[in-house]
């Protein structure tokens, strides 16, 4: 356990993966930002933590505009990471491997939904085309298409990005510029007498820390961390299955992010490819659960790829994980910006299976909203913590 360097600080951040650091690194670089900042991580190897079990993969695809439009920066932010890092010839430039999501529809009322979702992807500007099954056997002739009516698809900003660098250079600049990382763990709170603030944490090794703000980037555990200040989160970790396998005869072109109607989703991942999928008993689980299920892919994954694509009838498993969604059991989507009584909590939660492509634009937000107390370049507040208060979820149609 490492103790903190002071007794207060102006931001404290629980959680220190792609969330914490996002957050620490977009306010240590805003220079309107002066205050001292602390990131507490109970785990600084970040072994169970979602960033490490991530896909790692963007898309524009999504119902909801604010989604799509937070997409949109995530895309344009990894294209110009290096020139957002402030042109820093250490930092690498990212690519953007850009094979596409492809969503197929098996039946007319899916086939109008994505209908529906390119209209709205479309007028926001993205580059997401509705094809007939036809076309798609055009394009890539290697699927079996015989219960596929429709598909949507996106070559442009679609792919997989190496989230794990964005990571690590936030982390290592934020430290650089003076963010206090410790490996701690926050373990209570304590708030004023009228519970409007949160006044400090105490974290595992003893010590009460004085904080001006608290932001809540703890991931699958976040509803632990809000608890600690007497409020509700309706997030809880679930299981999610990757698999990554080689085929005996590859194929021909990029597999697109295809999403199998079984719930099964598979893509190309370098000269191998990677398969994932919930469990058939979706539920929460405990937060120490990364248990494997080698069943699952013999008797459920293998044979849809199988069928998919007759190709992967000959191929072999080379690794599987096991990692955690924070699932929103609301909706699905990020709880972002401060409880509405207790203002200086600040929750960055619930981002269920999108949440590595949100986090440059959710770092953004979230900096601005601390800083100048609203948000500058785009408005978060749709997914602001009301809603879950009121009970109003924002239904977001594609959901993986
Ligand atoms: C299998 C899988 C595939 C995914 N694929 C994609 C994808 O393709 N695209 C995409 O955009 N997103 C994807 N995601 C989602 C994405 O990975 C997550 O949304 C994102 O990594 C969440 O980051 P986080 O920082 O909020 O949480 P985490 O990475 O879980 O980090 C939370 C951190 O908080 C720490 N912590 C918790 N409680 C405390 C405490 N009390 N005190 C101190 N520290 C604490 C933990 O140790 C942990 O390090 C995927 C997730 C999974 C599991």
């Amino acid at each position: 356990m490492q103790a903190p360097a002071r007794d207060s600080y102006d931001v404290v951040i629980v959680g220190g993966a792609i969330y914490g650091s996002a957050v620490a690194w977009f306010l240590i670089s805003n220079p309107d930002f002066d205050g001292r900042i602390l990131v507490v991580e109970r785990d600084p190897t970040y072994a169970f933590a979602s960033t490490s079990h991530t896909n790692s993969c963007i898309r524009q695809q999504f119902s909801e505009p604010i989604n799509v439009q937070i997409s949109q920066f995530g895309a344009e932010y990894v294209r110009k990471f290096r020139e957002h890092m402030g042109h820093d010839p250490d930092v690498p430039e990212l690519r953007l491997h850009a094979f596409g999501y492809l969503y197929l529809a098996d039946n007319e009322a899916f086939a109008a939904v994505l209908r529906e979702n390119q209209r709205i992807q479309a007028a926001l500007g993205a580059g997401t085309r509705h094809m007939t099954r036809d076309e798609i056997a055009a394009a890539y002739p290697f699927y079996n298409l015989d219960d596929i009516i429709a598909g949507n698809h996106n070559l442009i900003d679609e792919g997989y990005f190496d989230g794990n660098s964005l990571f690590d250079w936030w982390k290592r600049k934020a430290r650089q510029a003076g963010v206090e990382y410790i490996a701690n763990e926050v373990i209570a709170m304590n708030r004023n007498t009228a519970e409007t603030r949160v006044e400090s944490v105490i974290l595992t090794s003893g010590e009460v820390v004085g904080c001006g703000t608290v932001v809540n980037c703890a991931g699958p555990r976040a509803a632990l961390t809000a608890r600690m200040a007497g409020l509700d989160l309706p997030v809880e970790p679930r299981k999610r299955y990757s698999f990554v396998f080689e085929a005996q005869t590859p194929l021909d072109r990029d597999l697109p992010l295809t999403i199998d109607p079984s719930g099964v989703h598979m893509r190309t991942d370098g000269r191998y490819y990677l398969a994932g999928c919930p469990p058939d008993d979706d539920g929460p689980v405990d937060y120490t659960d990364f248990t494997e299920d080698h069943a699952l892919w013999e008797d459920k994954v293998w044979p849809i790829l199988a069928t998919r694509v007759p190709q992967f009838e000959a191929i072999k498993l080379r690794q599987s994980w096991v990692g955690h969604y924070a699932y929103n059991t609301l909706d699905q989507n990020a709880i972002l910006g401060p409880h509405p009584q207790m203002r200086n909590f600040i929750f960055c939660n619930g981002f269920s299976g999108h949440g590595l492509q949100q986090s440059p634009a959710v770092g953004r937000g979230l900096a601005e909203l601390i800083t100048y107390g609203d948000y500058r370049s785009l408005d978060l507040s749709p997914l602001g913590y009301e809603r879950v208060a009121e009970n109003r979820p924002l239904i977001e149609r594609a959901v993986i």
